[in-house]
């Protein structure tokens, strides 16, 4: 099908990363800001954004947490209190150290001296201190626990190198934080919010994803364990799409978060935290975006059916039955139910060429565009294109016609089709792109050396090292740009010597190149 024109100019296969852009551009999502790694979510984005918040906040409160929200600015002696959440953030924090500006005589604005605050202010680069400091007063006794919050915020982390939606200095997510009465609940908690993340990735945006324990050196600063869920994107590579920490006492010890227990004595709280951000937006483009631009799974778009009048600009009367025609179409729709969820349909009436428009929305990704001409409406059917399955045999559009009724009836079993395909199609692209037959360190090299295009993950097992020795393993594999991604939770039986010492090997992990 090589006399396909496609939307896009650039070509995944050709150049990934600039195939990445220019789908975020030309689908309208987001653009740079002028200001170093913060970006500007458009509308579609955004909308996209809104769809992901609102089913995760949906999974969130149904496992038993209270939204709230706490102050962007801390006190940096709160991060002192942690040595290692210090020593892990510390290079990434924004700091605010005055309350005025004035003018310097030369028309500058500059901090005013006199205006020097006391103790600096950190912008949030994420909550576990501020927090902390409140859950030591809301926690007494043992029955003012399990505590469980959770806040949507901004976070500010000064990235070095960024990437629109993947890594940004600002960026947008949730934050879980919450307080248990001992280490098995807060451990059995951290999972329970992993899978959480995991429905959240595989049936909301139809992104599969592995749940498994990061290695030691991969834990956020401050946690006892960190659990994530890594997606492969279309060029082999992973990406970390949520994380979530047991993090012990540690934070409990620092803020002094306590309880009476039923005994009547003094514990510390287990607390754990959890995170999923914008960054999953980057996810969705890399993991159904193609030559035309994105595809968003239904469940997450912000429109799901995208009805085009095709007005001539030349008879009024004419025009004007066309749009009836389509209103009608998306009353129909409206009642309708699809991926558990009335039907999101708008006719776009706005100014343009009919077939410009339509190439709009597939750049964008609408899973379902419906096109009405004069003629189509002469004949009581709609032209209708699936975003999942644009082109025909011929090289052309896919265009369906269907007549109006049909169309209303079958859209939502479309819909839903599309979001199973679109997962379907990236497990069976992931699950072909991870090799298990590497044994030796030579293999690998080999392996990565020889693929250099899109390699893909390779599984391989070995004996946990720990401190210098895993300090080894992770240099050697910096060599081939690789990273240990996570220890996979179903894993299958362990049957080879460790592939770094040799020794005998108790697990088995994914190594990858990584966003
Ligand atoms: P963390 O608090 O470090 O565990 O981060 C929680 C989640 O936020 C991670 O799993 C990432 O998906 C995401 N994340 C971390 N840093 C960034 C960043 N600079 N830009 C966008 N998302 C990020």
């Amino acid at each position: 099908m090589s006399n396909i024109r496609h939307a896009l100019t650039v070509k995944r296969a050709d150049d990934f990363a600039a195939w990445y852009q220019e789908v975020i551009s030309a689908a309208d999502m987001a653009e740079e800001s002028g200001v170093r790694g913060c970006m500007v979510i458009k509308p579609w984005g955004y909308g996209i954004w809104e769809r992901v918040q609102y089913l995760l906040d949906q999974r969130i409160k149904d496992t038993g947490h209270d939204n709230c929200y706490f102050p962007i600015f801390i006190p940096l002696s709160n991060f002192e209190r942690e040595a290692e959440h210090v020593d892990g953030f510390a290079k990434e924090m924004a700091v605010v150290t005055h309350h005025r500006l004035i003018t310097n005589g030369k028309g500058r604005l500059v901090p005013d001296p006199e205006a020097k605050l006391e103790e600096p202010l950190v912008v949030r680069p994420t909550s576990e201190t501020i927090i902390g400091d409140a859950m030591a007063r809301w926690v007494q006794s043992w029955r003012d626990l399990p505590l469980k919050l959770n806040q949507w915020a901004n976070v500010v982390r000064w990235e070095m190198r960024t990437r629109m939606f993947l890594r940004t200095s600002e960026f947008l997510w949730q934050e879980g934080h919450t307080a248990h009465d001992g280490e098995l609940e807060a451990k059995e908690h951290t999972l329970r919010m992993l899978e959480v993340y995991r429905a959240c990735a595989e049936e909301d945006l139809a992104m599969p994803v592995i749940a498994g324990e990061k290695p030691e050196n991969e834990r956020f600063p401050g946690a006892v364990e960190t659990w994530s869920i890594e997606a492969m994107m279309q060029d082999g590579k992973a990406l970390q799409a949520g994380t979530s920490h047991y993090l012990g006492t540690n934070f409990s010890e620092a803020a002094g978060i306590k309880f009476q227990n039923q005994d009547g004595d003094q514990e510390l709280c287990h607390t754990t935290s959890w995170g999923v951000s914008t960054r999953m937006i980057g996810g969705v483009i890399m993991t159904h975006g193609d030559d035309d631009g994105l595809r968003v799974p239904p469940t997450i778009a912000p429109w799901q059916v995208v009805i085009l009048p095709m007005l001539r600009g030349k008879d009024e009367a004419a025009d004007a039955a066309i749009v009836d025609y389509c209103d009608s179409l998306k009353d129909s729709l409206k009642g309708t139910v699809a991926c558990g969820e009335k039907v999101r349909v708008m006719v776009d009436k706005s100014h343009g060429k009919a077939a410009a428009k339509r190439w709009d929305w597939v750049r964008k990704g609408a899973p379902v565009v419906v096109e009405v001409g004069s003629r189509d409406m002469d004949n009581g059917v709609v032209s209708l294109l699936r975003r999942d399955a644009l082109w025909a045999e011929s090289g052309k559009p896919d265009f369906h016609a269907p007549s109006k009724h049909d169309a209303a009836e079958q859209i939502p079993a479309m819909l839903e089709e599309i979001q199973t395909n679109l997962f379907a199609e990236a497990q069976e692209r992931r699950d072909a792109n991870i090799t298990r037959d590497i044994t030796t360190m030579d293999q690998l090299a080999d392996f990565y050396n020889d693929n250099t295009q899109y390699p893909g993950w390779v599984e391989v097992q070995w004996s946990k090292p720990t401190g210098a020795a895993l300090e080894q393993v992770v240099e050697q594999l910096k060599g081939l740009k690789l990273t240990i991604r996570n220890v996979p939770m179903d894993a299958a039986p362990i049957d080879q010597p460790c592939i770094f010492t040799g020794d005998t090997a108790v697990e088995r992990i994914y190594v990858a190149r990584a966003y």
